[in-house]
């Protein structure tokens, strides 16, 4: 079967295709035949060995494909079982062996593509869950949000005007910002402007909560626009990691951190379900907007990096590797 590897990190070019054997899967794995493998910004902290990996290793965590063959017999799966996942790595690749607790089954009533599907899995049920479980917003709520026109950051911006929050929305640049207000954001700007988006927002109140996937870069003023008992939710660090933080500094407004991770928040098959149909729901009720999936032959596993770091694209970025 053909994978993607890398035995060193650095820049897209170090990824590389490789053909190797198919391994069996170990008694609690099933293995999947990958139809479309999805391309995420942690696939780039693994490349560049910002969350490091032993070496060498596959990349990619998440997918949709079809169960080939099962370790072990169990009830709740099947060969032929449409199903999906978020972290199993090494899904760049023509078959992965994935942890049984890590598959789905995508339930047939929901209509969608694999295409359309993607960017629901990873990126929509990481904003499902920040803004309903690591933060519980509310139509009472003041929300800025930054990397607002990539993957995540618009999934979260149309969750939030779903609740009736008011939703302040960053990006590197006016056009990605218009692209965030265009998916309904109250407030749009660049990240130089948070202070004075916040203060015009909020008449100079601050926000109750701060979605910040930009990390190392505006962190300091992500933290100080935030009032009086707010939190900041650290998403992302797509500029790099946050310096160390003396939690004397939440002091004066006893404000709250958070680090979440997807994993918490769909540990279980219901957790996952709900979440995804939720967002299907809103998308066939047209309260969701997405673009299909921007999909890449396995080969070419190195431009789809390069789109996702160019910070030029607003969309899901998807592999096929049978093409
Ligand atoms: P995106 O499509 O959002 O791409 C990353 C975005 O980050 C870019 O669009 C860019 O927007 C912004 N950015 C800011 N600084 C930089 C930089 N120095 N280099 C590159 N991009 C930068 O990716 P995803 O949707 O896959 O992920 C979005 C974020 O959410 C990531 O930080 C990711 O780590 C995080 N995430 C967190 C999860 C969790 O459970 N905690 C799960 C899934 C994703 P702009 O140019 O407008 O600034």
């Amino acid at each position: 079967m053909r994978s993607i590897t890398f035995n060193r990190c650095g820049d897209s070019s170090v990824l590389q295709m490789i053909e190797s054997e198919t391994l069996s899967p170990a008694a609690n794995e099933a293995l999947v035949k990958v139809a479309l493998a999805g391309v995420n910004f942690i696939d780039v902290y693994h490349r560049r060995g910002q969350y490091p990996l032993p070496l060498p290793s596959g990349i990619g965590l998440e997918g949709i494909g079809e169960i080939v063959s099962i370790g072990k017999a169990c009830d709740d799966f099947k060969v032929g079982d449409r199903v999906f996942w978020t972290s199993a790595l090494g899904s760049y690749a023509q078959y992965v062996n994935v942890p049984i607790d890590q598959l789905t089954v995508l339930e047939p009533e929901i209509q969608l593509t694999n295409e359309q599907f993607l960017p629901l899995l990873l990126q929509g049920m990481t904003a499902h869950y920040l803004v309903n479980s690591s933060y519980p917003v509310t139509s009472e709520d003041t929300v800025l949000v930054t990397a607002a026109a990539g993957g995540v950051g618009q999934l979260v911006v149309q969750l939030l005007k779903n609740k009736g929050a008011t939703v302040i929305a960053c990006a590197s640049n006016s056009n990605r910002a218009q692209y965030a207000k265009n998916l309904g954001a109250d407030f749009v700007g660049t990240y130089d402007q948070i202070e004075a988006l916040v203060n015009e927002a909020t008449q100079g109140q601050g926000v109750e909560v701060v979605y910040d996937s930009v990390g190392k870069d505006y962190f300091d003023v992500c933290l100080s626009v935030i009032k009086d008992n707010g939190m900041y939710v650290l998403c992302g660090a797509a500029s790099g990691p946050v310096p160390p933080l003396d939690l004397g500094r939440l002091n004066a407004k006893s404000l709250a951190v958070r680090r979440p991770m997807l994993a918490s928040y769909t540990r279980t098959h219901a957790d996952r379900l709900g979440r995804l149909n939720d967002l299907a729901s809103f998308i066939e009720h047209g309260k969701l907007k997405y673009p299909e999936a921007k999909v890449f032959a396995l080969a070419d596993t190195q431009s789809a990096h390069d789109l996702i770091e160019s910070r030029t694209y607003s969309g899901k970025i998807g592999l096929d590797p049978w093409t």
